[in-house]
């Protein structure tokens, strides 16, 4: 049994609020909301970073991308603009390892973040 929390969510151990899933992927709402709109695109496949990407597994990132696209409109994002994050590692603000996309709109957000 993974004691990835992602994994947990994937699987349906830890309960959380789906907003997208197909075979590849699913997406639901971050339980500490940055934003309006703060949903977790994340992969099935436990992946632990975007550090483990290259050619034999990188068309799960062009998937996601996909994904977000078609929740933001779904969203209403896609007219005033929305922002996608990916921390990775410890500097990186990674807190969960397992790769994952933010997707935060709904408000003007601030560049640099700190
Ligand atoms: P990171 O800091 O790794 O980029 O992002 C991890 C995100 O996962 C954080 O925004 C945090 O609020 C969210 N998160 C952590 N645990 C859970 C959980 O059990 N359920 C949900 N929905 N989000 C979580
Ligand atoms: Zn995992």
């Amino acid at each position: 049994m993974s004691e990835c929390i992602f994994c947990k969510i994937i699987n349906g151990e830890i309960p959380s609020d789906k907003v997208y899933e197909d075979e590849k992927v699913i997406a639901f709402n971050d339980i500490n909301p940055q934003a309006p709109v703060h949903i977790l695109v994340i992969p099935k496949e436990h992946i632990s970073s975007i550090k483990e990407i290259d050619e034999n597994n990188g068309d799960i990132i062009k998937h996601i991308h996909l994904v977000i696209n078609r929740i933001a409109k779904e969203k209403g994002l896609d007219e005033k603009g929305f922002r996608i994050v990916n921390n990775c590692g410890e500097e990186g603000g990674q807190t969960v390892g397992h790769l994952h996309y933010h997707l935060l709109g709904g408000r003007q957000l601030q560049w640099p973040p700190g």
